[in-house]
């Protein structure tokens, strides 16, 4: 296995200038045109073929071993986030209102170091590498849209890895969970519909404000009662609409939230107490319910032996890292669209540094991480990727 991680450090300055300027640039979901402009600048100057389009803005490209062998996949996602950034740094946001605020700008410069990493060593690779630089992550359905346009055809992958930045945890944290490691995310819509009256006249009116009220604390009990205690998921109202003055009793009520849940028969049990607890509370009340649920992933279930393949590796490679073996969070990730019928591993890798403040949280106006990070990062990718392909 060759020094990776030497060898990325070597690379920093150029790690570090992709990032900082996808940084200074950030583009939405589905608008990355000059990110992936850059993207495939990079790796067409590798020589490498690439295709560019998929997905509206996605990139991918491949770099075929000497040697036969297994196809695998890596996806880096490119989208920044409606934020307004706070961070005050050099190389902050020049567009008003929007910000790499989920630190995807450093997964697209790692993605590219990775593809410098590996390219170096392409006659020693037995089989195929095939990066993906994913648009729209962020909830609108990117990695989705690239499978149905093709992605994971010629050449199907074998295995697919993918990595996020994590700065809930300082730089040389690592997790590399099997199994489940991020949630299956649907959201709901919910319309309560009764009929309007005079606030002082209840008796007049039916309240979908008063069932509302019920349905939200009812929906509380699929977790607490109907759910195996030793299992887990999240059901959250988080939006609610109804009225627009003190007197009026308004003709409906609109709710929206998130339901999380981590296995397929979990994710059945609580969409099916969801319907009835929300129909049931609204009949008994004299309310007409319309609900909407829309799935937006699936869980992230990592394949057992592949994530102890990367666990094996960062151990090796940072000895002195916190690699975790066990670790799950209720956050979504549309990776697993990419993951969903073949292996893969999706890891998390720490990358804040409280001593410098930067430790605020993803989605956070002063999110910003520690670069330490980028150079481990693109050689924990690049070693994962050979291991898989030279196993
Ligand atoms: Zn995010
Ligand atoms: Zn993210």
């Amino acid at each position: 296995m060759p020094d990776f991680y030497s060898e990325a450090q070597e690379l920093i300055e150029f790690t570090r200038s992709l990032r900082r300027d996808f940084h200074r640039h950030p583009e939405l979901g589905f608008q990355e045109i000059r990110t992936a402009g850059i993207v495939a600048k990079e790796l067409q100057s590798l020589g490498l073929q690439v295709n560019t389009g998929i997905a509206k803005t996605g990139v991918v490209a491949m770099i075929e071993g000497s040697r036969p062998g297994p196809v695998v996949l890596l996806r880096f996602d490119m989208d920044a986030l409606p934020i307004e950034e706070e961070t005050g740094a050099e190389y902050a946001s020049q567009t008003p209102g929007v910000m790499h605020a989920c630190g995807h700008d450093g997964h697209t410069a790692i993605g590219l170091t990775v593809a410098k990493l590996l390219h170096a060593h392409q006659s020693e690779l037995s089989g195929t590498v095939k990066l993906v630089f994913q648009p729209a992550e962020e909830g609108l359905g990117g990695a989705e849209l690239m499978v149905k346009e093709g992605v994971l055809e010629n050449p199907h992958p074998d295995v697919a890895l993918a990595l996020h930045l994590w700065n809930e945890k300082p730089v040389g944290w690592i997790a590399a969970s099997p199994g489940p490691i991020m949630a299956a995310s649907e959201t709901f819509s919910v319309r309560i519909t009764g009929k309007g009256g005079h606030g002082a006249l209840p008796h007049h009116a039916v309240d979908p404000i008063f069932a509302a009220g019920q349905i939200i604390t009812a929906l509380q009990s699929i977790v607490s009662r109907n759910l195996d205690p030793v299992e887990t998921a999240v059901v959250s109202a988080t939006n609610l609409h109804g009225g627009s003055t003190f007197n009026v009793i308004p003709p409906y009520v609109d709710i929206q939230g998130t339901i999380r849940t981590f296995k397929p028969e979990i994710r059945d049990l609580v969409l099916r107490r969801f319907y009835e607890v929300v129909e049931g509370t609204a009949q008994a009340l004299g309310c007409d319910t319309e609900i909407t649920i829309k799935k937006i992933t699936l869980a992230v279930d990592n394949d057992p032996e592949i994530s102890r393949k990367v666990q094996s590796i960062a151990e090796k490679m940072f000895p002195d890292a916190s690699i975790i073996t066990k670790f799950q969070t209720m956050g979504s990730e549309d990776m697993s669209f990419m993951m969903d019928d073949f292996p893969g591993c999706y890891f998390l890798i720490g990358s804040s540094n409280p001593q410098k403040g930067l430790d605020a949280k993803h989605h956070h106006p002063k999110f910003d991480f520690d670069e330490a990070t980028l150079p481990r990062a693109a050689a924990l990718m690049a070693a994962a990727a050979v291991e898989v392909l030279n196993g």
